[in-house]
């Protein structure tokens, strides 16, 4: 009985000091503490007529890149728009005269996106990157929508050298598809729709 007496009085809070001497130590105190601040130097920014540089890595207002060559770089895979776990990103894909895809449309509702980045981890073409352009909100949210005429910018982003038509479907002299070892033959995708 005894012992859980003195474990109860373990967790009990010290005794209140309700003396004039400890409210004048208070008072001092708090005092000092003010004097103390006074003497820094103000950490306040003054937004928005200070705006920081955020990392290149902040993740903010999202853009749709191109390659080197200017061409765009986004391929409509749909990949972006399966990784976004808000499902914000939608399109539609089509095909040029050369067979290369690209998005007929491509919109994101920013008023949705909570800028988790998945959406340019998924991209094989490196084409949707985010900014650190954190200055993308308005009151209608209405207007959050993008189309692709918004989103599309003429540079390269974060990978200046990046051509994704460089590296995918380039022969490699060694063989044609379907050849080697353990491999299928190349199966024409368009004679499977109805
Ligand atoms: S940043 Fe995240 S939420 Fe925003 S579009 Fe990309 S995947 Fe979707
Ligand atoms: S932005 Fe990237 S992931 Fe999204 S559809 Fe285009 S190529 Fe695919």
């Amino acid at each position: 009985m005894a012992k859980e007496e003195h474990n109860n009085a373990k967790h009990l809070p010290p005794p209140v000091d309700n003396s004039p001497w400890s409210a004048m130590k208070a008072l001092v105190d708090g005092f000092a503490t003010t004097l103390k601040h006074l003497a820094r130097k103000p950490i306040t920014e003054q937004y928005p007529e200070y705006k920081r540089k955020l990392p290149e890595r902040s993740r903010a207002r999202i853009v749709l890149t191109r390659d080197p060559d200017g061409g765009e770089r986004c391929v409509a895979c749909y990949l972006c728009s399966a990784a976004c776990p808000v499902s914000c990103i939608s399109m539609q894909s089509a095909e040029k005269e050369d067979g290369r895809r690209y998005a007929r449309w491509f919109r994101i509702n920013f008023g949705r996106c909570i800028y988790c980045g998945l959406c340019e981890e998924a991209c094989p073409t490196s084409a949707i990157q985010l900014t650190p352009d954190f200055e993308n909100i308005q009151r209608d949210i209405l207007t959050m929508v993008f189309e692709k005429q918004d989103l599309l910018v003429d540079g390269c982003g974060k990978d200046p050298d990046y051509n994704f038509y460089q590296y995918a479907g380039v022969a490699t002299g060694t063989g044609e598809k379907g050849t080697h070892a353990r491999e299928d033959k190349p199966v024409n995708v368009k004679s499977n729709m109805p």
